[in-house]
């Protein structure tokens, strides 16, 4: 597929796993992995990334402490504020 942002995409993706296909097409790589219940590299941190385990739970691992509310402006707008706040302590 071309894709007119591939070069940018490129300079700004985080996944280490070079022979992908997909990588600098945004589209493709989230439609992959969202196939397959997982989230793309970019939803993780340069070491979680390597891993290579692109999986929901291991993004729920790693992101155990609280994401700074400034991190995340579209969470009233999707959620409303209190299930974004109300999720504290849950399992
Ligand atoms: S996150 Fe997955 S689909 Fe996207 S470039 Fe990396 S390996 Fe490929």
């Amino acid at each position: 597929m071309n894709c007119s942002n591939k070069q940018k995409n490129i300079d700004d993706c985080n996944c280490s796993y070079e022979p992908c296909a997909r990588k600098g097409v945004c589209c493709e790589c989230v439609r992959y992995h969202r196939k397959n219940l997982e989230l793309p590299a970019c939803y993780f941190s340069s070491d979680a990334e390597k891993t290579y385990d692109r999986s929901i739970n291991h993004f729920l691992k790693v992101n155990k402490t609280e994401v700074p509310e400034e991190r995340c402006p579209a969470q009233d707008s999707i959620h409303g504020r209190s299930s974004w706040h109300s999720d504290k302590g849950r399992k």
